[in-house]
């Protein structure tokens, strides 16, 4: 199945160690897991719709037990079928993917986390 891929460098929740975080998004679920110690936070896709309301901008400067993180990758749109900027907001709660050309939102929900014994 076609995804996207990024990664961000951050500091584990599980691990507790700065290493790459890999951020792999499918249209139905994404990941989040650490390259050092392989803990991945799963989520679920809940919705899908055209934002008018600034989902990004409301949910990125809420505090949450973890620092959010705001990420942009250029990729062919599921919607529009441009390439276009998509700006990524992940938070602890939840991932959200929209698309700067026609605003075509994803929201994934926080579902369970897999920690990978050693
Ligand atoms: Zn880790
Ligand atoms: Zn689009």
């Amino acid at each position: 199945m076609e995804f996207w891929t990024l990664t961000k460098r951050s500091r584990c929740y599980n691990c507790s160690k700065l290493a790459d975080q890999i951020i792999e998004i499918y249209p139905n679920q994404a990941f989040v897991k650490c390259s050092n110690c392989g803990a991945t936070r799963c989520y679920i896709i809940k919705n899908v719709y055209i934002d008018n309301n600034n989902v990004i901008e409301c949910e990125k400067d809420k505090k949450l037990l973890y620092d959010n993180w705001l990420l942009e990758k250029e990729a062919e749109c599921y919607n529009c079928k441009r390439y276009a900027i998509q700006d990524i907001l992940i938070t602890v709660a939840g991932m959200y993917v929209r698309c700067r050309n026609c605003r075509f939102t994803r929201y994934y929900r926080f579902n369970i986390i897999y920690i990978s014994e050693k």
